[in-house]
């Protein structure tokens, strides 16, 4: 059996509340009890001083003393009223033999006194003795006994019986009342402690309580104990404890739950956890684009319809994981769909088993592969640029010196008109001829130059490259060509930027290629933004934004290609070096553009610092 701290304080109060009543009691009683030996003592004494008085009185005036006593009318009246006082039995008085002469009793008279213990001894004895006499079960008499002396000889005696039955009658009557308040004071005594108990132990129930809340993990708990005590202590402690266990456990969580939630929530995968009962339990951001956020606690009956291939691929596994009993833990099944915007998907589910082998739910990956299709066609593309690059190289050097020997050969030409005609009257228009030949001859070689270019990545040399910088170095070639179109042109590069790992020339071009584009895509004037800043995974991003015509849908997917222009002038080289040179660098770069409201390109390039 297990006792409170409440009981144990009430037991404790109550046993100490005990003791000193018992204690005190017991001193009343022996107290009480010596009194009333020694209050009889002093009656019986002061009896028998009577009688002997009367005693003397008698055998003085009378020849024959003993029948004078006997025959004493006064003396009878004296013992029989003996009896009357309290504790008093009787009364007599006996010759030196011991044979009654006289008693309150006059049925004794002539008899043998029976001797009984002498209440002197009882009155001297130690006071655990007195109540163990007092309080025996057989309690008999005692007397007071006085010798009579008469003319210095032994007379006789005078005996008082003292009965300790009535004495203890008289005790206990005495003891009632004190046993009444002792009997009150152990129930004030238990209340009392109660009452404290409940005031004491208040402030352990508000601590128990309060680590209850924090086992239950509730955040944040504090106690409000009034200080000045152990208590109060005690609840400030518990209240620093519980302050740094919710610290801890906010960074426990800023440290493991969020970004295993932020990493759900940023998949471009479309991700939902669906019931057994058919309802979406949750779906992330990508998910929700597609269904709409009041899909999430809805069954996939309401938001999908009967041959939508989510429905059915869910539908499908929850149906043949059921069939397929507890033991499995997971059932991947896989379809292939085509969305609204007719991109491709790839459909996973898997079946999530609980801990007793049961199923707790599907989750649905609905993967976009369309972004698989655009890095296969980057693959594809750059395969053909090697393939072309080493073909290139080739003609170029095949067609270079043909192209050189034109140009002196057309020199010649030149020459020889001018000797043949000085005057140039008869083939004057000869040597239009030739400086258009001579255009296209040096035309035919900057392409094949540009070529060349293009092709040969061993020349890369990488190092650290200030954006800002070469921005302002491009600046006056960009504004002749904005100041053309009426465009305005803005830079926000700050030079806190890191510095990217690249070759200075070809960034320049590609810069260039870039921004001249922007220009030429704002026939009727604009705005060209050209702003670089640090970006995530060690990069720089290198913005360039015109406000022109876009780019429409069906080009978008074109404009990297080789040759691709839309300008009668066009030679559809810039984007396609432009390309070549951030694949160079190991760079990205992408372009959004809306038709009629601008173009922007993003350019991602590594810094130099993480390169190094
Ligand atoms: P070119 O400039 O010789 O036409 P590019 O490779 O530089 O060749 O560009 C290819 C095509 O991409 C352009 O003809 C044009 O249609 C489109 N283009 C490039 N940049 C832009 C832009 N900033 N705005 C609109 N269209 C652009
Ligand atoms: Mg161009």
């Amino acid at each position: 059996m297990q006792f409170t701290i409440r009981v144990k304080q009430i037991v404790a109060v109550t046993a100490i509340v005990g003791l000193a009543v018992v204690t005190l009691s017991a001193l009343h009683i022996t107290r009480l009890a010596r009194v009333g030996l020694h209050e009889s003592q002093a009656r019986g004494e002061l009896l028998s001083n009577a009688i002997f008085h009367r005693v003397r009185q008698v055998v003085t005036a009378s020849p024959d003393p003993y029948s004078a006593i006997r025959t004493d009318p006064g003396l009878l009246a004296l013992l029989q009223s003996s009896i009357y006082g309290e504790s008093v039995t009787d009364a007599s008085v006996t010759d030196p033999q011991g044979v009654v002469i006289a008693d309150s009793d006059s049925a004794r008279m002539g008899q043998h006194a029976a001797p009984r213990p002498d209440l002197a001894e009882l009155v001297n004895a130690s006071a655990l003795d007195q109540l163990r006499v007092i309080y025996a079960r057989d309690a008999g008499t005692h007397e007071v006994r006085q010798p009579m002396m008469l003319d210095d000889q032994a007379f006789g005696s005078i005996r008082i019986g003292i009965s300790t039955l009535l004495l203890r009658q008289e005790l206990n009557a005495a003891l009632r009342p004190a046993l009444i308040t002792a009997g009150v004071a152990l129930a004030v005594a238990i209340l009392v402690a109660a009452l404290l108990a409940q005031l004491f132990l208040r402030p352990i129930h508000v601590l128990r309580s309060g680590l209850t809340r924090l086992g239950r993990g509730e955040f944040g708990v504090t106690l409000d104990l009034p200080p000045g005590d152990e208590f109060g202590e005690l609840g400030s402690f518990f209240n620093a404890v519980s302050q740094q266990l919710s610290e801890d456990r906010s960074q426990q969580a800023a440290g493991s739950q969020t970004p295993l939630q932020s990493a759900v929530e940023n998949l471009e995968d479309a991700v939902a956890l669906v019931n057994p009962a058919g309802v979406m339990l949750f779906a992330n951001p990508a998910m929700q684009r597609e269904t709409g956020p009041r899909a999430v606690g809805q069954p996939l009956s309401v938001t999908f319809g009967a041959d939508h291939p989510y429905r059915r691929l869910v539908e499908a596994t929850l149906e043949s994981r059921r069939s397929q009993g507890p033991e499995q833990t997971h059932v991947p099944a896989a379809g292939a769909t085509s969305d609204a915007t007719g991109e491709d998907r790839l459909l996973i589910t898997h079946a999530i088993a609980g801990a007793d082998g049961g199923l707790v739910g599907v989750l649905l990956v609905s993967r976009n592969l369309s972004s698989f299709a655009r890095m296969q066609s980057t693959l594809a593309y750059s395969r053909k640029l090697v393939s072309l690059g080493r073909l290139t190289a080739g003609i170029a050097h095949e067609v270079k010196n043909p192209l050189n020997a034109m140009m002196i050969h057309l020199e010649l030409l030149r020459t020889k008109i001018r000797a043949a005609d000085p005057a140039l009257s008869t083939v004057g228009g000869a040597l239009d001829h030739v400086a258009v030949i001579e255009g296209e001859v040096r035309r035919l070689d900057e392409v094949v130059q540009g070529f060349l270019k293009f092709t040969r990545p061993d020349d890369l040399r990488l190092q650290p490259v200030r954006v800002g910088a070469l921005v302002q170095e491009i600046l006056p070639v960009v504004q002749s060509e904005a100041d053309r179109h009426k465009v305005t042109v803005e830079v926000s590069c700050p030079t806190s930027t890191q510095p990217v790992n690249a070759d200075e020339s070809m960034l320049r071009q590609a810069l260039l290629n870039l921004a001249i584009n922007a220009c030429q895509a704002m026939p009727d004037g604009g705005v060209l933004r050209i702003s670089c800043a640090d970006a995530p995974r060690g990069r720089v991003e290198i913005r360039i934004a015109d406000t022109g015509v876009g780019i429409s849908q069906e080009h978008l997917g074109r404009i990297f290609d080789l040759y691709f222009t839309t300008k009668a002038q066009g030679t559809g080289l810039g984007l396609s070096m432009v390309y070549r040179i951030v694949q160079m660098h190991d760079g990205e770069i992408d372009v959004e553009s809306t038709p009629g409201r601008g173009t922007t390109f993003r350019v991602l390039l590594p810094r130099a610092t993480e390169a190094a």
